[in-house]
């Protein structure tokens, strides 16, 4: 994807209120990102764990979701699968839950989505991350293939929170 500047991801948050997003941790070292290799760029803060972001494109605009960690849960020891790129992992997998945007968000309507804990989706795909043994199934899609399956993937999740 196109590299995206703090004040692009910033403007593009669709689920939370213009002050959150003014607020929100945004990673300090978007210009070293590999963004070559990504099809969305999500990072947890460091200050407060179980809040994570995303950032992507959609028809060529930026668009961003603050999402939730459910809490400590079994996921932690199970093998469980990302729902966006399909790589399982053995606990690096975390229930994320996006309230949803405009007034169906604010009534306290959210949608959730398990996936890797560190939404590193793109380079587990692209195999620049390994998840350790088995963590991706023998698939005899192209890497084009599997690219366009986890962008699919992650504009219906997408979807679901601005519907
Ligand atoms: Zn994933």
């Amino acid at each position: 994807m196109k590299p995206l500047t703090e004040q692009e991801i910033r403007t593009a948050f669709v689920n939370c209120t213009k002050g959150e997003s003014k607020r929100l941790s945004v990673p300090r070292d978007l210009a070293e990102r590999p963004w070559d290799e990504l099809d969305f760029l999500g990072w947890r803060d460091p200050q407060a764990p179980d809040r994570a972001y995303l950032a992507t494109e959609l028809d060529g605009r930026p668009v961003a979701l603050a999402l939730r960690g459910a809490g400590a849960a079994s996921w932690q020891t199970r093998r469980s699968m990302c729902s966006i790129c399909l790589t399982t992992h053995t606990g690096g997998v975390s229930l994320l839950v996006a309230a949803k945007a405009g007034k169906a968000g604010q009534q306290g309507n959210s949608v959730g989505a398990y996936m890797c804990s560190d939404l590193a989706c793109p380079l587990y795909v692209r195999g620049r991350k390994d998840a350790g043994v088995g963590a991706r199934l023998p698939e005899s899609l192209t890497l084009e293939e599997k690219i366009e399956r986890t962008v699919a993937n992650l504009g219906a999740f997408i979807a679901k929170v601005t519907a």
